[in-house]
């Protein structure tokens, strides 16, 4: 079964991404993506529950 991430914005916290998790992968993940509600692009980061 493949894991999967979420992304959240890191401004308004919004949960904008999901992205398969790769296994040897032991930092977290930090991407810069166009967030919908901040209507420009910003840090995204790996959410956790
Ligand atoms: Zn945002």
């Amino acid at each position: 079964m493949r894991e999967y991430v979420t992304l959240v914005c890191k401004e308004c916290s919004n949960r904008n991404y999901r992205t398969p998790k790769k296994t040897q992968q032991t930092e977290k993940l930090e991407l810069r993506k166009f967030c919908r509600p901040c209507r420009k692009h910003t840090d995204h980061k790996e959410y956790k529950k």
